[in-house]
C-alpha cells in the first residue's frame, strides 16, 4: 500500500491507484516516501530512453507485471523519434521537444501508456467488464487519449468538444479518428459548457453503468498513471546534457514549464525526488497567472476571469495536480490540503502557511508571458536561433529568458516544448509578420515553405482524410449519447 490520498490517510496499491483514478475522499493519489524508496538514478542514466520508461515505471508501479511489454506497446513504432524527446539547443539554452509523438502534442508521453497501464490493472485486479473512458476536451487531450485508446482491448472511448472552441487541424484530427471502440462528438457550446455536461453524465451515468457492466473513467490528468510516465523526459534531457559535455553526472539542470493542470511540471519535482539533480523547476504561465501569483505569494485565487489566450492548453483557472505538490510540500500534511481544498471549492481563494511556501519555494520559480510577448518570443526564438516554436513553447521560452534562475547561474537550463508550431498555424504566421488566411491548411503549406520546417507526417496527411465522426450535439443530449455510444462500440 504505498498511493494513499492527498486528503486523509486512505492508502491503496498501485493497481488500484491507477484504475480508480481518485479517492474516495475526492483526494489525488500520490507515492508515499519518495526521496525514502532508493531509485538507482544513476543507473537510470545508462539507459535507453525506453528502459528509462520501464526503470521508473516499475520503481513508481510495483505492483504491475509486464512494465516491459506495456513500454515496448506504448512506445514502439508511434515516435518520430527513436529517443522519443529530442534535446535542441538555442542561444541560452535547450529545447526539449516533447511533441514528436502520434498527434504532435506532449500529451502523446502519458496518454500512449495511460491506456495499457489502465487494461494491466483491471486484469491484475480481476475487474470485470469494460472501461469507458469518458472526456471533454478543448483540443489536445481528445486526439491524443483517441489516438492512446482506439482499438484497445476492453475500453471504449467517448470524446465531446466544443463545436466552436477547437480549431480547424484539431478538428480534424478527431473527427478522422479511426478505431471501433471510439465515439467523437460535436457539442453546441464552449469548452465549460461541454465540461459540465460530461461531468454531469459522469455522475449520473456511473451506477447505471456498472451494473450493465462498464466502469467510467477519464483519462484526464488527475490519474497518477498519466504523471509518472512524464517523469522520463526529464531524465532523457539530463543524460543527453551529460553526454554533450555540458554537464557533470551531478551538477543541477534547471527546467522551464509551460503550465496548465501542473502535470508536466509536477513530473519534474518526482524527478528530483527520485535523486535526479534538478536545479530550479520554471512554471511558465500565460496571461491566466493565477500560478505565478500563487508561487510568488503563497496565496492561490481563482476569483479572475479566464483569458481566451493563443496558448488555450494553459487556459486553466484550478491546477488539479498543484494539489500533490501542496501534499508533498507541507510534509504530508492531509488535514492542511483538505481544508486549503475545501476553501479553494467554496471561495475560490486558499492561503498556504509560511513553512509550506518556502518548502515549495526551493525548487519552484514562476513567471508569466502576455499575449505580445508569445508573439515576440516565437519570431526572437526564430531570428536568433533558427528554431520555430509553438504558442505555449514560447511562453516558457519568454519565461525562461527572463528568469532569475537563469541569470544567476551557469546551469542549463532546459524550455519543454509541448506542441508543434504546425498546430497554431495563425500564431506563428502572425509572430513572424507574415499574412495569415482561414484555411489553416494552407497556412501550414506557408510556414513550410518559409521557414523549410518539416511539417509532422500526421498533421500534413489530415487535409485528405475523410471524416468519419459527425455527430453533433446539444450540452441536453450529452447523457443520451453517452449511453447510445457505449451500448453500441463494444469490443468485448
Ligand atoms: C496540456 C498542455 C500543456 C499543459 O500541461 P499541464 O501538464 O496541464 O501543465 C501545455 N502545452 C500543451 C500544448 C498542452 O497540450
Amino acid at each position: 500500500m504505498i498511493y494513499q490520498s492527498t486528503r486523509s490517510d486512505y492508502t491503496t496499491d498501485s493497481l488500484h491507484a491507477v484504475l480508480n483514478g481518485l479517492a474516495p475522499d475526492g483526494g489525488l493519489f500520490v507515492r508515499q516516501n519518495i526521496t525514502g524508496n532508493a531509485f538507482n538514478w544513476q543507473e537510470c542514466l545508462n539507459r535507453s530512453s525506453t528502459d528509462m520508461a520501464k526503470m521508473l515505471l516499475k520503481n513508481f508501479f510495483p505492483d504491475f507485471q509486464d512494465i516491459d511489454s506495456i513500454v515496448d506497446k506504448s512506445y514502439r513504432n508511434k515516435f518520430e523519434t527513436e529517443d522519443l524527446t529530442p534535446l535542441v539547443p538555442v542561444k541560452n539554452g535547450y529545447i526539449l521537444e516533447l511533441f514528436r509523438g502520434p498527434t504532435s502534442a506532449f500529451k502523446d508521453v502519458a496518454l500512449s501508456v495511460l491506456p495499457h497501464l489502465i487494461v494491466q490493472a483491471k486484469k491484475q485486479t480481476d475487474t470485470k467488464g469494460d472501461i469507458v473512458i469518458l472526456t471533454a476536451t478543448s483540443g489536445d487531450t481528445g486526439k491524443a487519449a483517441l489516438e492512446g485508446f482506439h482499438d484497445v482491448e476492453g475500453t471504449q472511448i467517448v470524446v465531446f468538444y466544443p463545436n466552436d472552441g477547437v480549431s480547424e487541424i484539431q478538428k480534424k484530427q478527431m473527427t478522422s479518428q479511426i478505431g471501433k471502440n471510439v465515439s467523437v462528438c460535436a457539442v453546441n457550446g464552449n469548452f465549460d459548457d461541454c465540461q459540465t455536461g460530461v461531468k454531469k453524465a459522469f455522475a449520473n451515468l456511473r451506477e447505471k453503468l456498472f451494473a450493465n457492466g462498464k466502469i467510467l473513467s477519464s483519462a484526464n490528468s488527475i490519474n497518477i498513471g498519466r504523471l509518472v510516465p512524464q517523469i522520463t523526459y526529464y531524465f532523457i534531457a539530463y543524460k543527453k546534457l551529460v553526454r554533450l559535455g555540458k554537464i557533470k553526472i551531478g551538477e543541477p539542470v534547471n527546467f522551464s514549464v509551460p503550465t496548465g493542470n501542473f502535470g508536466d511540471i509536477l513530473a519534474g519535482y518526482y524527478a528530483k525526488l527520485s535523486g535526479l539533480p534538478v536545479g530550479k523547476l520554471i512554471c511558465a504561465s500565460n496571461s491566466n497567472n493565477v500560478l505565478t501569483d500563487f508561487l510568488k505569494s503563497g496565496v492561490y485565487d481563482k476569483n479572475r476571469n479566464l483569458i481566451k489566450s493563443m496558448s488555450p492548453s494553459m487556459d486553466i483557472l484550478v491546477s488539479s495536480n498543484l494539489e500533490r505538490l501542496l501534499f508533498h510540500a507541507s510534509g504530508n500534511n492531509t488535514e492542511a490540503v483538505k481544508n486549503w481544498m475545501q476553501n479553494l471549492n467554496s471561495n475560490g481563494y486558499f492561503k498556504v502557511d509560511s513553512s509550506t511556501l518556502s518548502a515549495i519555494q526551493q525548487t519552484f520559480e514562476a513567471g508569466f508571458c502576455s499575449e505580445e510577448d508569445t508573439l515576440n518570443a516565437i519570431r526572437n526564438c526564430w531570428k536568433e536561433n533558427g528554431y520555430l516554436c509553438d504558442t505555449h513553447t514560447a511562453v516558457a521560452y519568454h519565461v525562461a529568458m527572463q528568469s532569475e534562475a537563469l541569470g544567476k547561474s551557469n546551469n542549463p537550463c532546459v524550455i519543454l516544448s509541448t506542441a508543434s508550431p504546425y498546430k497554431f498555424p495563425n500564431a506563428v504566421l502572425t509572430a513572424l509578420e507574415e499574412p495569415v488566411s482561414d484555411d489553416e491548411f494552407d497556412m501550414m503549406q506557408h510556414i513550410r515553405k518559409i521557414t523549410g520546417v518539416e511539417i509532422p507526417a500526421n498533421l500534413s496527411s489530415l487535409k485528405d482524410r475523410k471524416p468519419v465522426h459527425n455527430d453533433v450535439i446539444d450540452v441536453s443530449q450529452i447523457e443520451h449519447y453517452v449511453t447510445e455510444a457505449v451500448n453500441g462500440n463494444s469490443m468485448s
